[in-house]
């Protein structure tokens, strides 16, 4: 449930509250809106809903108090309706600018990245991404460089000036990834590795969640919902596509999940066509389709030389065709910037003049 506080409560009326709250057994999460503080209780409410909901909209300073309806609380458009913007190094995500996320699918060798890193930089990415952990099907196959792969991608930021993001695996892993990378993935294999979800949720670093091949959106918010119950609330989801029947794709990308996850969830949503097709050509296309529904930006990778990349070589692009995606999807995201949201109730009027803008897209 929501506490939604008067505007105006003093802080020791919502100290009071939260105090109340942890008395009952659960933990309280504010959240400071631009006019009023609101505070979700978490926690195994179930039997005792009634009792609790009565005994907090009695408090001092208390206006209302509110079932969330879904089972995740915190990540929820209920609890924190303005969309979560995140800010890494100089880069922002979620405030309506295009994030763009490129690198190879493993860094290789330190040439391998920093020439790519320097090419998709110079073309517009905004964040460096590169494998140094390489959670790979066959045992056989490569299994990344690890931590000499993290100096070089730490290099790569240093470079470009550009944020960097790379995979932790495993929840002893964390320390030593947060230490060179700026956000961590959790790939989608590990969606729903709980111990690893808390263990990024306790570190002071951007997480970007995929989408398990097998999850449902709801499982998705779920283990967001690990994440940022655990305190870290900077969590960006990721669309990578799901498996369905078809084999002429690797997944199919569930574009809906896109304006989906907007209308659920305040955290930003990132698109990756790459992992989502596995075909280098259909990467653009869907790159541009992820972006025209509304999807914060992209992941692609990227590779000097696709052919011989040591994994997901079919689906690399190269230089040329990273600059070509470039060239298609800045102009649709700067088309469907504000389509999203919306429509302003009729007769209201923005700065005087006459209605159309558009509200949060929600
Ligand atoms: C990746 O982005 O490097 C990756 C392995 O993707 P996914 O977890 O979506 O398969
Ligand atoms: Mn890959």
């Amino acid at each position: 449930m929501i506490v939604v506080m008067a505007v105006g409560a003093s802080e020791a009326e919502i100290l009071g509250v939260k105090s109340q709250i942890l008395a009952e057994g659960m933990s309280p999460y504010d959240h400071a809106g631009a006019e009023r503080v609101v505070i979700a209780v978490v926690g195994d409410v179930a039997g005792q809903k009634q009792v609790l909901a009565s005994r907090l909209a009695a408090m001092p300073g208390v206006e209302s108090v509110t079932p969330i309806s879904r089972p995740f609380k915190l990540t929820s458009r209920e609890f924190h309706p303005e969309d979560t913007v995140i800010r890494v190094r100089d880069a922002v995500i979620g405030d309506g600018s295009l994030t763009v996320m490129a690198g190879p699918c493993a860094i290789e060798s330190r040439e391998q990245l920093l020439e790519t890193a320097e090419l998709v930089a110079a073309r517009g990415a905004t964040f460096v991404r590169g494998g140094a952990f390489k959670p790979r099907t066959s045992p056989y196959a490569f299994q990344g460089l690890g931590v000499e792969a993290l100096r070089y991608l730490a290099e790569a930021g240093e470079l470009t000036g550009l944020p960097v993001i790379t995979e932790v695996m495993e929840p002893n892993q964390v320390d030593i990834v947060a230490e060179y990378a700026d956000v961590l993935q959790i790939g989608a294999r590990n969606m729903q590795n709980f111990s690893l979800l808390q263990a990024v949720g306790r570190v002071a670093r951007p997480v970007m969640l995929k989408r398990g091949f097998m999850a449902t959106v709801e499982e998705l918010l779920m283990a967001a919902e690990y994440i940022v119950s655990a305190g870290n609330p900077n969590v960006i989801l990721c669309e990578r596509g799901i498996r369905t029947f078809e084999t002429y794709t690797r997944n199919t990308l569930d574009l809906s999940a896109i304006p989906l996850l907007h209308h659920l969830t305040h955290l930003p949503v990132i698109v990756d066509p790459s992992h989502a097709t596995g075909k280098r050509y259909l990467v653009k296309p869907l790159a541009i389709g992820g972006i025209a529904v509304g999807a914060d930006g992209v992941m692609v990778e990227v590779h000097p030389l696709p052919e011989e990349a040591l994994s997901d070589a079919e689906q690399q692009l190269t230089f040329d065709e990273f600059s070509s995606l470039m060239a298609a999807i800045v102009p649709v995201h700067d088309h469907v910037r504000g389509l999203h949201g919306d429509p302003l109730p009729a007769g209201t009027t923005i700065g005087g003049g006459a209605a159309g803008g558009t509200l949060a897209r929600h």
